[in-house]
């Protein structure tokens, strides 16, 4: 149902606990002024296998009412 074009996100990542690639979900782990940090956890034994930093503030569209902000910034390049 979300469709998230080009944006990264790993849905499995090998365990080094399971010994094999498991499913993983993601959690909020900080939320810090340049960004969030979210951490990979595997599903099988909750083992961290990841975190990334996701920097500004448009990680998750909530459906902003203000499409204002950025619209036709930064995208036309001669
Ligand atoms: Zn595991």
């Amino acid at each position: 149902m979300t469709r998230q074009f080009g944006a990264f996100t790993a849905s499995e990542l090998y365990c080094p606990k399971c010994k094999r690639a498991q499913p993983v979900r993601e959690k909020l782990l900080l939320v810090l002024p340049s960004g969030e940090l979210h951490e990979f956890l595997c599903t099988g034994c909750s083992t961290s296998l990841a975190k990334r930093t996701v920097s500004g503030p448009a990680t998750k569209v909530v459906a902003s009412t203000s499409p204002r902000t950025g619209a036709g910034r930064g995208r036309l390049l001669n």
